[in-house]
């Protein structure tokens, strides 16, 4: 075995724990573990596995402290972001134990004609054993959402952590037995990506969910294609970020460094392209730019610090080198925050670029950290155009006064979701997902929970 699963502390650089990797063996006894698990759940009712479900949310928030401070010496953000992070994962669970039952009722349809007086309905019934493929960005929360709908819907889980969160995934792996579950409901394997194609293949496996990168969706898409099972993916964004005129631009300045910041810049729906029209350009910038050169960056364990280090140095060189291209193409930096001294973790600049062209590698990729881009758009249709410019299409963000506007543009934008005189957020009320390169299949809400359903259709002579 390796031992290439560690916590390195994003903050010092310095190696805290390592661990084995499982091998085949452990690999087979998770998987049977869990097979049984999912026929057990499946003969349970909503009423007990909601029960087991609240408990387990109760463990969560009593432990939420130390999960916190685990998740901050994983991947470097906030603590004050980690406990908001175990509280939205405990509130999720409840949301799901208390919704589950209403959002899989069974359905009564209208009988096709052509058979008479027969009835029909459908029913949502779980699929089985879901391998669920997540990453250190929300190491709870990523997790969460798939887990709480999955167990509520009579699934059983088997999670495969990103290799930097080892420390969240054997939490979780006995979180839910903690709180009622049959063994093997929800389990943890600490493995690389190369042993998932294998896990995929694998018949007890019924489908599998993966939020990260496209090249980790592509490759799990694949081999779930050649299986031919159900996947959920969610990859990453650009998302874009319009401000309009008459626009409050002082909170729409103020929401955009949230959008932007939060996680330290590492979240799939940070807004990352502010798009702003020509006639308030200047102002926004200003005020953007203002607010960004003022946030303190530094240790994520005070509870003062609004930025902490990237979660890995090869994120934090990856991001390095897009802002190099961007500047040697001719972008121009209008802020950039200070940083503690070299040397002391992987700490990245809060930076405000504009000018950034087509030929900057920023124009299309990601930018998977703190750094914002501004474009000038001369017009409501250049704006758009800019928008949906790049090959995701995660979520999006319209700051405008006039309703026939966002009107005009929640319709043209090609993302899975658009927040209008506000900023993306996952809230488990509200289905989650994208198009385009950004992925496809939904979490949260109903629509989130059926995804590892089986629509079953009845119909009755
Ligand atoms: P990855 O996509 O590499 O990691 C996400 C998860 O996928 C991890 O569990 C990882 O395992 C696994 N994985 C990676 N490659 C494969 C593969 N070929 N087959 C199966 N599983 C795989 O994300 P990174 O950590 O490299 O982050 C880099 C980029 O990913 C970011 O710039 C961002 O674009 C995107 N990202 C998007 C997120 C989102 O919320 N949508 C969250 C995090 C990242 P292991 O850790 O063992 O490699």
């Amino acid at each position: 075995a390796t031992r290439s699963i560690a916590v390195t502390n994003p903050a010092t650089g310095e190696v805290l724990a390592q661990f084995d990797t499982q091998g085949p063996a452990e690999i087979e006894t998770c998987i049977r573990t869990a097979q049984e698990a999912a026929r057990q759940l499946r003969a349970t009712g909503y009423a007990t596995r909601a029960a087991w479900m609240r408990r387990a949310a109760d463990l969560l928030e009593a432990d939420r402290e130390e999960v916190a401070r685990a998740v901050v010496t994983e991947m470097g953000k906030t603590i004050v972001q980690a406990r908001a992070e175990v509280t939205k994962s405990a509130r999720t669970m409840r949301f799901y134990a208390d919704h589950a039952e209403e959002f899989l009722a069974d359905q009564p349809l209208a009988a096709p004609e052509r058979v008479g007086a027969g009835q029909a309905l459908t029913k949502y019934q779980p699929l089985g054993v879901v391998l669920a493929v997540m990453p250190w960005n929300y190491p709870i929360w990523q997790a969460m959402r798939f887990a709480a709908p999955a167990l509520m819907a009579g699934n059983a889980g088997v999670l495969k952590h990103a290799s930097n969160v080892p420390q969240s995934a054997l939490y979780l792996d006995s979180l839910f037995t903690r709180g009622g579950f049959p063994p093997g409901s929800f389990s943890s394997l600490l493995i690389g990506s190369g042993a998932v194609a294998s896990i995929i293949a694998d018949p007890r496996i019924a489908a599998v969910t993966l939020t990260g990168s496209e090249g980790a969706g592509r490759s799990v898409g694949e081999h779930a294609g050649r299986a031919i099972k159900k996947t959920v993916l969610e990859l990453g964004g650009s998302d874009p970020f319009l401000v309009m005129p008459g626009a409050d631009l002082e909170k729409a300045a103020k929401t955009a460094v949230a959008a932007r910041m939060n996680n330290n810049g590492q979240s799939c729906i940070a807004g990352k392209r502010f798009i702003v029209h020509t006639d308030v350009y200047d102002e926004f910038a200003a005020l953007f730019a203002r607010k960004i050169a003022a946030l303190s960056v530094g240790d994520p364990l005070q509870e003062t610090t609004d930025i902490g280090p990237l979660a890995t140095l090869s994120g934090r060189d990856e991001l390095a080198g897009q802002v190099d291209d961007a500047v040697t193409h001719g972008a121009r930096v209008l802020a950039k925050a200070a940083t503690p001294a070299e040397g002391t973790g992987w700490y990245y600049p809060p930076t405000l670029l504009e000018n950034v062209g087509p030929d900057s590698r920023l124009f299309l990729e990601e930018a998977f950290g703190p750094v914002a881009v501004l474009y000038r758009a001369a017009d409501e249709q250049e704006a758009v155009a800019l928008a949906n410019g790049t090959p995701f299409g995660l979520s999006s963000a319209v700051w405008t006064n006039d309703d026939d506007q966002a009107r005009r543009i929640v319709d043209a934008l090609e993302a899975g979701a658009v927040f209008v005189n506000g900023m993306s957020v996952s809230y488990p009320e509200l289905p989650f997902g994208g198009v385009r390169d950004s992925g496809y299949g939904r979490e949260l809400g109903a629509a989130g929970i059926r995804e590892f359903c089986n629509l079953k259709t009845v119909w009755i002579g």
